[in-house]
């Protein structure tokens, strides 16, 4: 008979195995922490709110890394169960995945297909498009060319698309601009493959974590304005709702979660993200590198402070638009200035940019 004090505080019958938020569980009590956190930010998506037979398509982005397949499994598990109890599911999901710009000129897309259909084996109820390349982004995105022509980038002659998405990256100077660029590439990607998907939700897979270190990174990019709309569950400026339903939870909670899940799980992820590296030089680390690390690294000692970061960045005010014009590469609103395109934080962009 275990003593008491080595007994699980929840159900109190089987031995603790994790320790979370000054709590002793054992892995069922833990999972069932993780998973409730999880499907009450996804009680929109219920049976009771579907509008007749009308079932929702919500898409969801798989990085390869551990939030997003934490949120893959904890959705699958909810389908499943749906299924089994009710012979039905209140919504679809569709998955998918970006495959990042490959600047070494390796090629990882052999490993990235094995990889892929590993995760189409494990969760096999969902809808899966191909794998789309962040470099291929101006043909899903018909609008992107145009837009970033407003930042001074212009195709050349005869140059395809992948060249001229690569030469747009590469023309940004620092090193917060190049990450910068990079999100919001990828970010109109995937709205764009959202909205070919007739998809009318996007799944984030931003742990509490991320939402807070993204955060500090906007208002550090002069981007502060857009921050409440980033950071919101429901309508986003893109035409289709963003959800984050890992917002109450640590990214090492999620690494712990994922530790415990049967392997083969475990085996859909795509590379093993190393959790907390020290910048080598500044100079060529972005702001989101540097708060990604801080946090993962101090903040998450701070509970209570950083789910006050995401708390209160998304209660600040949202500038109002001129006429309620939006910035025609990020949709954030554009204040100020009669003919301006940009909003303040593109501008900012822009004057990185050399091409
Ligand atoms: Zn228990
Ligand atoms: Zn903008």
């Amino acid at each position: 008979m275990p003593s008491s004090t080595s007994l699980c505080v929840d159900c109190q019958t089987f031995p603790s195995q994790v320790a979370i938020r000054k709590r002793r569980l054992c892995h069922d009590c833990f999972h069932k922490f993780v998973s409730s956190k999880v499907l009450k930010r996804m009680e929109t998506y219920r049976f009771k709110n579907q509008v007749g037979n009308q079932k929702k398509r919500l898409l969801l982005p798989l990085s390869g890394g551990v939030s997003s397949l934490v949120l893959l499994q904890i959705l699958d598990a909810q389908i499943k169960r749906q299924l089994s109890q009710q012979n039905r599911t209140a919504y679809d999901l569709v998955v998918c995945h970006v495959s990042p710009p490959d600047m070494n000129g390796t090629n990882s897309g052999g490993e990235t297909t094995e990889w892929w259909k590993r995760v189409q084996e494990v969760f096999d109820l969902h809808t899966y498009p191909f794998v789309t390349a962040l470099l291929d982004v101006t043909q899903h995105d018909h609008r992107i060319e145009d837009d970033l022509a407003l930042l001074g980038v212009n195709r050349h002659e005869e140059e395809d698309n992948r060249a001229f998405v690569e030469r747009v990256l590469t023309s940004a100077r620092t090193a917060t601009s190049r990450a910068d660029l990079h999100s919001l590439l990828l970010r109109r990607l995937i709205v764009s493959i959202a909205k070919q998907q007739d998809c009318e939700s996007i799944i984030w897979g931003h742990s509490d974590s991320q939402l807070a270190a993204q955060a500090l990174a906007s208002v550090a990019k002069g981007r502060g304005g857009a921050t409440p709309n980033e950071l919101a569950d429901g309508p986003s400026p893109w035409g289709l709702n963003f959800n984050y339903p890992l917002r109450d939870l640590f990214r090492t909670e999620l690494q712990l979660y994922l530790e415990t899940l049967p392997s083969e799980f475990r085996g859909c992820l795509l590379e093993e993200k190393v959790e907390v590296e020290t910048p080598v030089s500044l100079r060529a680390t972005s702001i989101d590198a540097l708060l990604s690390t801080y946090i993962t690294g101090q903040g998450e000692k701070y509970p209570s402070i950083m789910a006050n970061v995401v708390r209160t960045a998304s209660k600040l005010q949202v500038p109002s638009a001129v006429d309620g014009q939006m910035c025609r590469l990020c949709a954030m609103p554009v204040v100020g200035g009669d003919e301006q395109k940009l909003c303040y934080g593109c501008e900012r962009m822009k004057q990185d940019i050399k091409v």
